[in-house]
This record gives structure tokens, C-alpha cells and sequence, in this order.
């Protein structure tokens, strides 16, 4: 055997061997595609293992047997081949399910039409044994199918390294090597197919198809096994990063920027070729301190500013990424713009608060006006119609719990002289002053109010018609030292007060304040400042 032959033969066996042991590798990734990658490699380990026992029997019959065995795997490969690029790089414009089966229908038919062909001769239209260098090799002129089928397998080949150029154009910096890589698989047995083709133009040679096939498959793992991140994201998911609104930043077990992607750019204002390798804290400069947790080992969630967009805030994500052994080796920053957010969330706190306040002040108001609406301007004492509103409760509540509710009416004595001589303001800050003085004298429980111009009244529930004459005197005293200073004068008043009891001197609210109004006036009758109760009006009358 020539030394080129059996060198032709070992690389078949080492060939079959790496792609058979790649195959063993591939089948344990999670990747994309992993699974018809191990298929392929299978195929491949194949082709290179029959080939190599076509090349080693020597006997026509036993030749054209692993020819015949060789063309299932070579079959498959191209079908296999195109089905993995689709699965690794996501595509699914190109290849369709239907052009698979396609393909697949079309090879099976491949297949039955070789091992069919001694009766129609349109695979291979003629198979000889010949010597070459002493050696026996199969002479092959190839017919018309297979020249479809050749045809069919560069067409294959040719569409998945187009779209493996399309996709490594589109791949971000992470995947653009892994890319580059598998295109390097597509190209090599494309050149040496075309290399061979030229050359040996009849087929009766070595055919090292299988071997630069098996260094495609061997590449093609070598591209799926570069671990980076592929073992993080499936690379069919850069397109969605890519084009993603949030800005993405992978950093590495060092903290040097990995990866980012356009939006991430954006917020970085710089070219990825600028910020790619750099060291994190760097690239972030002022913020790194207060956002040094993001170096840490544990999911964190923050709000940034960063110096290149100042007047974003940012939410800031950040995830650690593990090796297979539970080891940090890199983290993965999502940075989301939520200026927008923020604002609307402002002005609604703004609003909010605005309208808390101004809540607050129809309160106020409103308790301003109710006050106001029971309130007399002048005095400050409560009004008739607060006295008619409460004296109702009053005496139901009285009636109800049997206690007496006692009534002193005061008014001031010739008080249109005051008026008359010192003036109507001077009448006014008489009014006020008394109005000060019936406050103070009102105890809890009590309550004064202005009932006309200048009459008053206080009212004192459970209080009873001895103690209310007490009461009466009490202020009668007070009200005799109250000197009012007006303008350069001195005002000074004596006081007719009436009293009555409920419910004995009246059980309506009527018939009660006509009692003390009759026995204040009994009082002014009886020469002014003085005390009458309607007890004593009545024994006088009877
Ligand atoms: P007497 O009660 O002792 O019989 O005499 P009087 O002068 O007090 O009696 P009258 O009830 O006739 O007069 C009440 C006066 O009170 C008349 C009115 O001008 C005055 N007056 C009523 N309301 C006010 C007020 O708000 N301010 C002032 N300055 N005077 C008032
Ligand atoms: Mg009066
Ligand atoms: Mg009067």
C-alpha cells in the first residue's frame, strides 16, 4: 500500500474518532442546537469510519458494500448540517419546517436510489475495481442523481454559511467570535470539496470530503463549547437583547465590561469599542462608590444617576452570573430609564399633597363657617338661633334624665344712653366687654349666648333654681366692678337679670325663656339692677 494511502486512511480513523468523541461532548450541552449538532458529528464519525473500510477491503464486493453503507451518513450530513445552523442561530426565515422534510424526503430517496442502483445506474452510472499504485479503489463515474444531489448538499452548505454571515453580522460583540468560528467550519469543507472537485474530476481518488466535514464538526463544537456566556444566554436571544429599550451591561468574573448592548451604549455615550475590557468602576466613575454593591454577590435592585446622562435616573438591576461550579463569574446590569416614571410619580405626589391641603383648608373653612353661623361677631358669644338649636337637645336630655336646666337673663339697664351719649362704637365695646365677662362666667357645661341687642342669656343645665340665684348673685357682684375704658371715659352699667328653671317654670322651650324674660322684666320693674327668678314673680302674683 502506497504511504499516501494508509496516511489517507489513519486520518479517516482519526477523523472518525474526534468527530465521535466531539459527538459524546456536544450531546452533553444545553446549547442550541446541541442535539443535531451531536447528530452531525454522528453522521461524520461515520462517513470517515465507512469510508475508511471501504479504502481497507479489497474485494469489489466488500468495497462497493461500505459504499453503498457510506452513503447513509453522507445523506444526512447536508440535511443535518442545515438543521443545525438553523437551530443556532434561531433563523427561521430562510428554512422552514417544510423545506426540512423537503430535504429529508429528498435524502431518503437518495439513499434507496444508490442501493437501487444496479438496476437504473442514476446515482453512479458505472462502478469498476482498478488499481491505483498497486491498489485496489472503486472507479466511479457518477450519474445524473447524484449530481443533484451534490448540488442540493452545496446549496445547503451555501445557505447556512450566508445565513451564519448574516446572523455574525447581527450578533453582538459576545457572539461575534463563537460566529466567526462556526463560519470558518462552513468555509472548509467548502474549500476543500471545491479543491477536490477541480482536481480530481472523475472521482477515482481519495475522497477527503469526510475528513474536512469531520474538521467542520470538530469546530463547530469547539464554537458551541466556548463557554463565555453561551451557556447563559442562547445566542437566539442576543437579538432580543439587542434590540431591547433597557440598557444591558454583562461584566466579567473581573468587572470588566463584557458585553453591552445599543441602549446601553446610549446611556454610556460611548462607542462599545471604548468601554469593551474596561474595568466597570472606570467606566462609571463618580457613582461606583455609592453603588458599590453592585459588585457584590447578591441580586440587587437601586437608582442611579450616572455622569454620561445626568438628568436620567435609572433602575438598576444587577444578577450575578455563575460557572457550573456556583462561582460569580460575571453580573449582568440592567439599567431601566424610569425619568418619565419618576416625574408622573412626582407630579402625582405634588397633586396629592396640593390636594391634601386644600382639603385641609375647606375643613378649616368649613369649620370657620359653622362657627360663624352660631357665633355672634361682635360678642363672640354664641347666637339665638345656636340657643334655640341646643336649648331643644338640652331639654329633651334634661327631660330624659330628670335634671333641671336653668336659664339667667341679663340685660343692661338704660343701655340706649350709653349709646346716646358716648356713641354707638362705645355701646359696642360695652357689649363686648360683658360678652368677655358672661364667657368667663360660664362654667363647664354652661353655655352663653347674645339672645337680642343688648340682652344675654347663659344657660346651665343641672343647676337648680337655688344654686342658680347663688350663680346670679356671683355675677351680679362681677358685673358691678366691670368698668369699661372708652376713649377718655369710663363706661360703667347696672344689669336686670331674670331667672328661671326648667322644667318647673316652663317645660317647652318657649314657656322656659318667656319665664326668665318675665322675671327679668319683673326685675326692671322693680327699679333696675336687680335679681328676679320666675319663682318668686309667681308667689307675688299668687
Ligand atoms: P332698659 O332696658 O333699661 O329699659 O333701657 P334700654 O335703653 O336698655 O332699653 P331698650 O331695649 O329700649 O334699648 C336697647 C338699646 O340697645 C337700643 C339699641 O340702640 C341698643 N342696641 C341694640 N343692639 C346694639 C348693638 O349691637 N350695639 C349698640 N351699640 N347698641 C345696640
Ligand atoms: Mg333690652
Ligand atoms: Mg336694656
Amino acid at each position: 500500500m502506497p504511504a499516501y494511502f494508509s496516511t489517507y486512511i489513519v486520518l479517516l480513523i482519526i477523523s472518525a474518532a474526534i468527530t465521535f468523541s466531539a459527538s459524546l461532548t456536544a450531546r452533553k450541552r444545553k446549547a442550541p442546537g446541541s442535539s443535531t449538532l451531536t447528530a452531525l458529528l454522528v453522521a461524520l464519525s461515520m462517513w470517515s469510519a465507512f469510508s475508511a473500510a471501504q479504502y481497507i477491503q479489497e474485494g469489489f464486493a466488500a468495497k462497493f458494500f461500505w459504499l453503498n453503507v457510506m452513503v447513509v451518513p453522507v445523506a444526512a450530513v447536508p440535511i443535518l448540517f442545515m438543521n443545525f445552523i438553523l437551530k443556532f442561530s434561531g433563523n427561521t426565515v430562510w428554512f422552514t419546517r417544510r423545506t426540512l422534510i423537503a430535504f429529508f424526503v429528498f435524502s431518503i430517496a437518495f439513499i434507496l436510489l444508490q442501493w437501487t442502483n444496479s438496476y437504473h445506474h442514476l446515482v453512479l452510472s458505472s462502478v469498476q475495481l482498478v488499481e491505483q499504485d498497486g491498489f485496489p479503489v472503486l472507479e466511479i463515474q457518477r450519474g445524473p442523481i447524484y449530481f443533484v444531489n451534490l448540488a442540493l448538499a452545496y446549496s445547503t452548505v451555501t445557505i447556512g454559511t450566508l445565513t451564519l454571515m448574516r446572523e455574525a453580522l447581527r450578533a453582538s460583540n459576545l457572539y461575534r467570535n463563537q460566529y466567526r468560528l462556526l463560519l470558518l467550519g462552513c468555509i472548509i469543507p467548502f474549500a476543500f470539496s471545491i479543491y477536490s472537485q477541480v482536481k480530481y474530476i472523475s472521482f477515482s481518488s481519495l475522497d477527503i470530503s469526510p475528513i474536512s466535514f469531520g474538521i467542520t464538526g470538530v469546530i463547530f463544537v469547539a464554537a458551541t463549547l466556548r463557554t463565555h456566556f453561551m451557556d447563559l444566554i442562547p445566542v437566539a436571544r442576543s437579538h432580543l437583547v439587542e434590540n431591547m429599550g433597557d440598557g444591558v451591561l454583562v461584566l466579567d468574573a473581573q468587572n470588566r465590561i463584557a458585553d453591552l448592548n445599543p441602549a446601553m451604549e446610549v446611556l454610556l455615550a460611548e462607542r462599545p469599542q471604548e468601554l469593551l475590557g474596561k474595568y466597570a468602576y472606570e467606566v462609571f466613575g463618580g457613582w461606583v462608590e455609592k453603588t458599590s454593591p453592585i459588585f457584590g454577590n447578591f441580586d440587587l435592585k437601586t437608582e442611579v444617576r450616572i455622569p454620561s446622562s445626568p438628568s436620567h435616573i435609572l433602575d438598576l438591576r444587577m444578577t450575578p452570573l455563575y460557572d457550573k461550579n456556583g462561582q460569580v463569574n460575571g453580573r449582568l446590569l440592567v439599567f431601566r430609564d424610569i425619568t418619565e416614571r419618576k416625574e408622573v410619580e412626582k407630579r402625582l405626589r405634588d397633586a396629592n399633597f396640593r390636594m391634601k391641603s386644600q382639603l385641609i383648608e375647606i375643613g378649616i373653612l368649613q369649620s370657620q363657617l359653622r362657627e360663624q353661623a352660631v357665633r355672634d361677631p361682635l360678642t363672640g358669644l354664641f347666637n339665638r338661633r345656636y340657643l334655640e338649636e341646643t336649648l331643644d337637645r338640652e331639654l329633651a336630655r334634661a327631660a330624659r334624665e330628670s335634671y333641671p336646666v336653668s336659664i339667667i337673663m341679663i340685660d343692661i339697664d338704660h343701655f340706649k344712653q350709653v349709646n346716646d351719649t358716648y356713641g354707638h362704637e362705645a355701646g359696642d365695646v360695652m357689649l363686648k366687654a360683658l360678652g368677655g365677662m358672661l364667657m368667663s362666667h360660664s362654667r363647664r357645661g354652661d353655655f352663653a349666648c347674645r339672645y337680642g341687642g343688648e340682652e344675654f342669656l347663659i344657660v346651665m343645665p343641672n343647676i337648680t333654681s337655688a344654686i342658680v340665684q347663688e350663680r346670679a348673685i356671683t355675677l351680679r357682684k362681677s358685673l358691678k366692678v366691670l368698668v369699661v375704658p372708652y376713649a377718655n371715659h369710663i363706661l360703667t352699667a347696672t344689669y336686670s337679670m331674670g331667672i328661671a328653671s326648667y322644667p318647673a317654670n316652663g317645660d317647652t322651650r318657649d314657656s322656659f325663656l318667656r319665664a326668665a324674660d318675665q322675671a327679668m322684666y319683673a326685675a326692671k320693674n322693680a327699679g333696675r339692677d336687680d335679681i328676679r327668678s320666675f319663682d318668686e314673680i309667681e308667689t307675688m302674683v299668687k
